[in-house]
């Protein structure tokens, strides 16, 4: 409302309105309606460039970001997934695999180490939701070499387990003979009263009697290194080289079935039992080496043993008789 004003009049002594030029109102009217829209085009600029009002393109934009944060959500909760699954195997790895083949459990520090030195997540770095996908990047790198540090480790076990394997085989595990009522042990390891001399005397292996021609077996994985009656005392015999620092010895024989160089493997016929050499009957005499000492092979059946057989046979070896050498 515009203000109405008024002068005083000396001639008639009273106040009078002042009227207002036409052309001067109009001028008014024109500076009001320019101002409100100079303030109205100000405003709605401010308003545009505000979050208050976001056109369509803005909303668009932002519910793709909000779809984008989702799904690293749930890319997240599938991580978290192969993270328990492969700490469940490092850890079947470390305590059962590992621990069977004697190998060094993997640390935990070595399993999960990050990777030091530059920020290889500097390219990521800068935007809004660089963190997200930092994050997301650094979990999928650690997973990326924890399964590669696994899958190592599992070559590592496959080739021990194989390893194993031959090992078990190679070791000496099974009598000599066919023995299975255990009535062919005759003497066992230790001291023992000499056949000839009747004197007290170390013997090194154990006695199977057996009638002449009994077939007489290897009784681990090996390579026969001599096969000859050149060794004193022991008549025509066989050795055989098993590996892992153990040797077999088949003494007294009758005759050969293989010969020097060839392989063999448990439980194959390799000669038949005689009464060669210094034997005062038809017997089988067996000795273990181990790194070039003779141990006591009552230790090396388990293959063909019952515990219950083993104890028997333990009896019997311990019994201080005879021997046949
Ligand atoms: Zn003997």
């Amino acid at each position: 409302m515009s203000k109405v004003k008024y002068y005083y009049d000396p001639d008639t002594l009273s106040y009078r309105k002042i009227e207002p030029k036409k052309s001067k109102k109009y001028r008014n009217i024109f500076l009001f309606v320019l101002g409100s829209a100079l303030f109205g085009f100000l405003g709605l600029v401010i308003l545009l460039n505000t979050k208050w009002v976001n056109t369509p393109k803005e909303l668009s934009l932002e519910r793709e970001v909000r779809n984008y944060e989702l799904q690293f959500e749930i890319l997240n909760k599938k991580m978290e997934q192969m993270e328990q699954v492969l700490a469940n195997i490092e850890d079947r790895d470390n305590n059962i695999y590992r621990l069977y083949f004697e190998a060094n459990p993997i640390p935990e520090e070595q399993r999960k180490a990050g990777f030091g030195g530059i920020n290889r997540y500097k390219s990521l770095d800068g935007f809004n939701n660089s963190d997200i996908i930092i994050n997301a990047t650094k979990r999928l790198d650690i997973i990326q070499k924890q399964m590669v540090i696994q899958s190592k480790s599992l070559d590592e076990i496959a080739k021990l387990a194989e390893e194993k394997e031959k090992l078990l085989a190679s070791i000496p595990a099974i009598q000599p003979v066919s023995n299975e009522d255990l009535t062919r042990m005759a003497s066992g390891y230790g001291w023992r009263s000499d056949p000839f001399t009747k004197a007290r005397k170390m013997h090194w292996g154990m006695d199977f009697t057996a009638p002449r021609g009994s077939p007489i077996y290897a009784t681990g994985d090996g390579k026969v290194t001599r096969a000859d009656n050149q060794s004193s005392g022991y008549g025509k015999h066989i050795r055989i080289d098993h590996g892992y620092g153990y040797i077999t010895l088949y003494g007294h024989l009758s005759k050969y079935n293989v010969t020097v160089g060839q392989k063999v493997r448990r439980g194959d016929l390799i000669g038949f039992v005689g009464n060669t050499g210094r034997s005062e009957a038809p017997h089988l005499h067996y000795e273990v080496f181990k790194d070039g000492e003779r141990i006591n092979p009552i230790n090396f059946y388990y293959g063909s043993l019952t515990a219950e057989e083993f104890e028997n046979m333990l009896k019997f070896a311990n019994q201080e008789n005879q021997s046949l050498d």
